[in-house]
């Protein structure tokens, strides 16, 4: 029998993400999945500069820069002919420590977070599937089927439903997944490919009806490729690989060898969310709560931010910290940003999959000359870098928040990041917990209802100077959440 106050059910990057948290803080819990070991699919490629961020904080990131590399342009093939080539660089400025958008194969994200997990002791219990599960007033209570058919009861008192599209959670607690399914199919294959092209750029192969997208790997000649499946496969699970040798060839129309590939898939693309990411003690994370196409590299990025906004809470509320109040505060802060991007990367999808004519002259002739465009004035730029980042999430509407502000900055923003010399704003919050940061003469200050570690750091000379040119008082107080989002900010 498993007795345990947390059960997370998915070890995929959501999963694996939200026990990395709750070891930070020390709050037992078990976390299960049915594959027998982390994936060996390189599945997402994206990983956002808030990731990034978030995996500083658990002292994680240098090792993810060194395995990974930064997207540096992209390059738009029509017909067989370049059409342009776009430097982006680093397009974030001084917004992040890591201003561009990086590429690390979701299999190499997960064994960071699980290399986290087993350094405190941690371990994930493989080859175990949730196959039943039933509410009660003090939790839940259920069966794991384990790898070689043996079953075991479990209760627990908080749930997590980390087990993605077809999280078994939001089944077994009929929690209705709505949105809707593109009719289309596409596919997605690492594929080794002898083509000119500079390794850390991207490139759109477009042509009348089709269009393709190869991400560089860390492999040599190693590219995804992902596009719409020829209208000859009827079935995404069953085609032979040959069809999509010869379908990305013709869409690609420039000299290219492909001589192998290591991993093809046909899918589906979704967009759904459900309607609360709470159910009781029972909480939906990543792609369980919410689907969407691939398009802008959002969802494993989403699903870890999910992670870690549920992971202190959590942890908060087992170790006896805060209230089970502050529970609430989960879907209130990421549903909406879960229903914007479902709705923003529908649209984007939209665009770059639609047969019409309109969206077809969109994507050939003005795209490329708007991102250009966009890309060459710093508002648009930072605006771009901001939203694809997921460094502009806002916490403003919910209940932990308490609308205090100080010029631009808000309560329930992120913490921004800033430099000196001999310093950065990052650094403050590196420890575990809540952390009070008093400028000039400002006194301390306890955290209402919280009985959990705080960290206070008076701030003076180049740092306090940095700081008000990033907006914060000169005299007063400035409390952080443990996931670097501004709870309050006091000016005295
Ligand atoms: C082609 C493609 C490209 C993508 N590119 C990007 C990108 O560049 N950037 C990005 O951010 N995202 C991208 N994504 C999306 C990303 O892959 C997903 O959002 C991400 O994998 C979601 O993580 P998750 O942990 O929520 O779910 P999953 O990765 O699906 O993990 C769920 C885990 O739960 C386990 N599980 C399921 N049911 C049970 C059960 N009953 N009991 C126990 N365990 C269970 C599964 O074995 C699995 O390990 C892409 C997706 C696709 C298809």
């Amino acid at each position: 029998m498993i007795k345990t106050p947390i059960l997370i059910i998915g070890a995929g990057p959501t999963g694996l993400m939200l026990s990395a948290q709750l070891h930070r803080y020390g709050a037992p819990h078990v976390i299960v999945d049915l594959k027998d070991g982390i994936t060996e699919l390189s599945k997402a490629l994206g990983v956002q500069a808030r990731t990034l961020e978030q995996y500083r904080q658990l002292g994680i990131a240098d090792a993810a820069l060194s395995e990974g590399f930064i997207a540096r342009n992209v390059r738009f093939v029509v017909k067989g002919r370049t059409r342009a080539q776009i430097q982006f660089g680093e397009i974030g400025g001084d917004l992040s420590p890591y201003p561009y958008l990086f590429i690390l194969e979701q299999s190499r994200n997960e064994a960071l977070l699980h290399d986290y997990i087993s350094a405190r002791g941690g371990k994930v219990q493989w080859s175990s599937e949730v196959v039943d599960l039933k509410k009660h007033d003090a939790g839940y209570t259920g069966t794991i089927r384990r790898g070689d058919g043996r079953e075991e009861a479990f209760e627990c008192r908080y749930l997590i439903g980390c087990g993605g599209a077809h999280s078994a959670v939001r089944h077994l607690l009929e929690m209705p997944f709505k949105g809707e399914t593109n009719e289309q199919l596409f596919f997605v294959a690492d594929m080794n490919i002898e083509l000119e092209m500079e390794k850390q750029g991207l490139l759109l192969a477009i042509n009348k009806k089709e269009f393709l997208a190869f991400f560089p790997m860390s492999g040599e000649n190693q590219y995804r490729v992902i596009g719409i499946l020829p209208p000859t496969v009827e079935d995404p699970h069953d085609f032979p690989f040959e069809v999509l040798k010869t379908h990305v060839d013709e869409v690609l129309d420039i000299p290219a060898q492909i001589t192998g590939h290591s991993w093809y898939s046909g899918y589906r693309v979704h967009h759904r969310i459900v309607d609360t990411f709470r159910n009781g003690n029972a909480f939906l994370a990543g792609d369980a709560a919410h689907i969407h196409s691939p398009a802008g590299g959002q969802g494993m990025n989403t699903g870890l931010g999910d992670a870690v906004n549920l992971g202190w809470k959590l942890a908060a509320v087992v170790n006896g910290w805060y209230d089970e109040k502050i529970l609430d505060s989960y879907n209130e802060e990421r549903r909406p940003f879960g229903v914007q991007l479902v709705r923003t990367t529908d649209q984007a999808f939209t665009v770059i999959v639609s047969p019409s004519t309109t969206a077809r002259l969109f994507r050939t002739y003005l795209l490329p000359v708007i991102l250009s465009v966009m890309l060459k004035f710093e508002p648009l730029r930072r605006f771009m870098f901001k939203t694809i980042s997921q460094t502009r999430i806002t916490y403003r509407g919910s209940s932990l928040t308490d609308g205090s502000r100080s010029g631009t900055l808000h309560s329930g923003d992120r913490f921004p990041w800033f430099e000196w010399e001999g310093g950065n704003s990052f650094d403050w919050l590196s420890d575990s917990g809540y952390v009070v940061l008093r400028f000039g003469e400002a006194g301390g200050m306890e955290i209402p209802d919280w009985s959990g570690p705080v960290v206070q750091i008076a701030v003076a000379g180049a740092a306090a100077d940095a700081a008000e040119r990033a907006g914060f008082p000169r005299n007063g107080v400035v409390i952080v959440r443990p996931d670097m989002h501004i709870a309050k900010l006091i000016a005295g």
